[in-house]
């Protein structure tokens, strides 16, 4: 409690005060006394005033609640997906390892069989130009 030695009422100058007003703290007499929810208040407007202000600070609370509370819950929806994502993923490779290798097996081999149609085409090439080599050849001699 604050310290009211020597101080008097604001309104009655004769007369001690008892408590200061929650509100404007201003020293105050038991007459004068505004009791609401527990406070003591100088006048109804200080107590009106006062009552506005926690009205104002409980709502600013409640809305950071609620803004706190839909950050987190959408962070939670966000890892749920993430969650989900990465479970269907292995689910899915799984469920289709068996496909998924034979694929990489059905490419594999295609490549395979690229090189060696390619290797072959260069290696019939050669004869090829050789003979066009040797015609030439024999044209010229
Ligand atoms: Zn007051
Ligand atoms: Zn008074």
């Amino acid at each position: 409690m604050a310290d009211l030695s020597g101080s008097v009422c604001l309104n009655h100058p004769d007369t001690p005060a008892v408590t200061r007003c929650a509100n404007c703290s201003k020293p105050i007499c038991k007459q004068c006394i505004v009791s609401r929810n527990g406070s003591n208040y100088c006048s109804e407007t200080c107590a009106k005033n006062a009552a506005e202000t926690v009205g104002q600070v409980n709502r600013t609370l409640e809305e950071r609640r609620r803004t706190g509370a839909k950050t987190r819950l959408r962070a939670i929806m966000l890892l749920i997906i993430i969650v989900i994502i990465a479970a269907a993923a292995s689910w899915y490779y799984k469920q289709n390892k068996s496909d998924v290798d034979r694929l990489m097996r059905e490419t594999g081999t295609k490549i395979e069989k690229n090189v060696q149609e390619t290797k072959a085409t260069i290696q019939q090439g050669v004869p090829t130009s050789s003979q066009y080599k040797r015609n030439r050849e024999a044209m010229v001699e």
